[in-house]
């Protein structure tokens, strides 16, 4: 058994961050006894950009984790040049906190069944485990792929993912929240204040939420 509490890690838009972010997040690490690190995403060219700015979906973040320590940023995929693939972020990790602590990448259900489509996907288990959030309105069908990659390596309980750095699948069953960023955004382009969908802390500062409502027609 490891001594060392595992690391988690849920990536992610956060376009804008919104309170199922953080209490999936918050829900995980009590579950898994983790530390957990938010680690916003650089979108490449080629896809549909973000509403905000590498900057401005930070500061987002920042203000939305002011006031506890035990979710906090890592916005190292937005300070580096070029495409940015989760395998090398966790390559990147996995050097700077040892071979043998546990790392965890959270996915909700939605990313998760899009696994296969990310780059160097099988790679992801000689480096990580994983924790699927269930998120409402996403069941547990996968692709074929998907399900034959992971049968031997699903764990029944958060305690599996102590006794090895990485390689196993668990199910996080969390509360279940129907928010989305899409939603927020829709909401902020309309004219109308997503309150309670969003931590209060957004809107202490008119300029956080700005670039969605400048989004409006
Ligand atoms: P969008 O509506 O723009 O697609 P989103 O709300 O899905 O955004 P992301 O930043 O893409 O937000 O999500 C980051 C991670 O958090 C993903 O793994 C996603 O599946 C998970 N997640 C987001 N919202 C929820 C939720 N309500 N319940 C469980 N997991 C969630």
């Amino acid at each position: 058994m490891n001594e060392e509490r595992p690391l988690a890690l849920l990536g992610g838009t956060f376009d804008p961050i919104h309170n199922a972010h953080l209490r999936v997040a918050w829900e995980a690490a009590e579950q898994l006894d983790a530390d957990v690190r938010l680690l916003p995403a650089r979108v490449p060219p080629h896809r549909e950009q973000p509403v905000a700015s590498a900057q401005q979906r930070v500061a987002l973040v920042q203000a939305a984790l002011r006031g506890q320590d035990r979710l906090t940023l890592d916005a190292r995929e937005l300070q580096r040049e070029g495409p940015s693939y989760t395998i090398d972020t966790l390559i990147e990790i996995r050097a700077e906190i040892g071979e043998v602590r546990p790392l965890v990448l959270l996915i909700g259900a939605d990313a998760f069944a899009g696994l296969p489509s990310w780059h160097r996907w099988s790679e992801l288990f000689a480096h990580t485990h994983i924790g699927v959030l269930t998120r409402p309105g996403h069941g547990s069908q996968l692709p074929t792929e998907l399900r034959t990659r992971i049968a031997s390596r699903r764990a029944t309980d958060a305690r599996a993912l102590r006794e090895s750095p990485s390689g196993r699948v668990l199910w996080l069953p969390v509360t279940p929240l129907e928010i989305s960023a899409t939603q927020v955004r829709d909401l902020l382009a309309a004219g109308r204040e997503p309150r309670w969908l969003v931590p209060d802390a957004l809107f202490a500062d008119p300029a956080l939420l700005g670039p969605y409502r400048s989004a409006q027609a």
